[in-house]
């Protein structure tokens, strides 16, 4: 016995009595089969429905071969054996995917008149919706006019029509898209002045009941350009949380809502003057230290410091300024710098000597001593997980044997 299906015309009483005739396994789910249905199963791009059935949440609506499942929980065989059955559609939800659905037929068919581009796919999203147009261009004014116009035909208030028609008289319609082959009735949704296409999804009566259609923006897709758009309450829900961000935003920089977007890279152009200073006088100091450092240590100083090892361990100090005043000592002596960061128990290798390999000794050293780490000829890197062990490293007498 085949599914009665009465989605199309969403039932006024509720719940919906119907009958389930069959509980099979789904997967890890259960499949209900009914003898009547106002769940709409997926296709033509638009989800399935989604509700209970005698109270069991349904998690989606498939068909496949002429048979309509409805997709719960495994662990509901009991609620759900063949017997009587209440069904509750989640209405809001059929409401949602019913206007994105129709606001889609009115955009594609709204660029199709305007820029001759056709649709190739689409998509309804619990986010976001999107169509595939098969178009290299789509510049953002077109987009504006696109949705203006869209704007228009909501106000209109055009009638939304079905056609039931045999596939011998489908050439009566002229149809945005390819209808499907092998069905006894192709269905026709025509918006009255704008667009005929046969779909097999759920729309409204009138396009005023759309609310409003909203592009969000465009990406080249497959040669081609994917449009996202919004419809219906979702462009309310949209618009709040964009108010409720620029007013943080407002707030916070001080400036009208509507200004937020140039406060924003005020802000930015100031912050990035601001690392600009910092870096320069984070290099100064530490080439202050560093030469410090470097008199302190007579005959590290110029080149003839080469082949001698100089050890610093600073304590209180990240190892990224411990790496900024090693490499300014670089620049200022041509010993063998093993400079580290107590605070962050990790070392690093320098020398500015090219012909010099620091690796092999400081490698040998460090691994001897439990640490971890590696680098090249000239800069090598190393951590240690004990101050213990880190102390006894820099303390080591091989470091020292040249
Ligand atoms: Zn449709």
């Amino acid at each position: 016995m085949e599914t009665q299906r009465l989605y199309y015309q969403a039932p006024s009483a509720e719940p919906f009595a119907a009958h389930i005739l069959e509980t099979r396994p789904y997967g890890d789910n259960a499949a209900v089969i009914l003898d009547a249905t106002v769940f709409y199963p997926e296709g033509g791009g638009q989800p399935g429905d989604r509700g209970t059935i005698n109270g069991v949440g349904v998690l989606d609506v498939q068909e496949k071969n002429g048979e309509i499942f409805h997709i719960v929980n495994g662990d509901h065989w009991q609620e759900l054996s063949p017997g009587p059955a209440e069904l509750i559609l989640d209405r809001r939800r059929r409401r949602d995917f019913t206007a994105l659905h129709t606001a889609q037929h009115l955009l594609s068919g709204t660029i199709l008149r305007m820029t001759g581009a056709p649709t190739v796919s689409m998509h309804l999203g619990d986010d976001i919706c999107t169509i595939d147009v098969d178009t290299g261009e789509m510049p953002g004014e077109t987009l504006i006019a696109v949705e203006e116009a869209a704007a228009d035909a909501v106000e209109g208030n055009h009638p939304v029509i079905i056609h039931l028609c045999p596939p011998e008289r489908v050439e009566d319609f002229p149809l945005r898209k390819v209808p499907p082959k092998g069905e006894d009735v192709i269905r026709v949704v025509e918006i009255q002045g704008n667009d005929f296409s046969p779909c097999c999804g759920t729309h409204l009566h009138t396009t005023g009941e759309i609310g409003m259609l909203r592009i969000l923006g465009t990406e080249k897709y497959k040669g081609g350009n994917r449009i996202s758009f919004i419809a219906g309450r979702r462009v309310l829900r949209d618009s709040r949380a964009l108010r409720r961000n620029g007013e943080i935003i407002s707030r916070a920089l001080k400036v009208p809502v509507a200004e937020t977007g140039a406060g924003v890279l005020a802000l930015l152009e100031r912050t990035a003057l601001m690392e600009r200073k910092l870096k320069t006088l984070e290099e100064e100091a530490a080439l202050r230290r560093a030469e410090a450092l470097i008199a302190g240590k007579p005959g590290m100083e110029t080149q003839s410091g080469a082949g001698k090892v100089l050890v610093v361990c600073l304590d209180h100090t990240d190892m990224d300024e411990v790496l900024r005043i090693g490499r300014a000592a670089q620049r200022l002596s041509a010993a063998v710098l093993v400079f580290a960061s107590s605070r962050d128990l990790k070392f690093a290798g320098l020398c500015s000597v090219k012909s010099l390999d620091i690796r092999p000794l400081l490698k040998g050293v460090m691994e001897k001593h439990g640490g971890k780490g590696g680098g090249g000829a000239s800069f090598f890197q190393g951590q240690f997980s004990r101050a213990e062990d880190l102390a006894a490293f820099l303390q080591s007498r091989e470091l020292f044997r040249n």
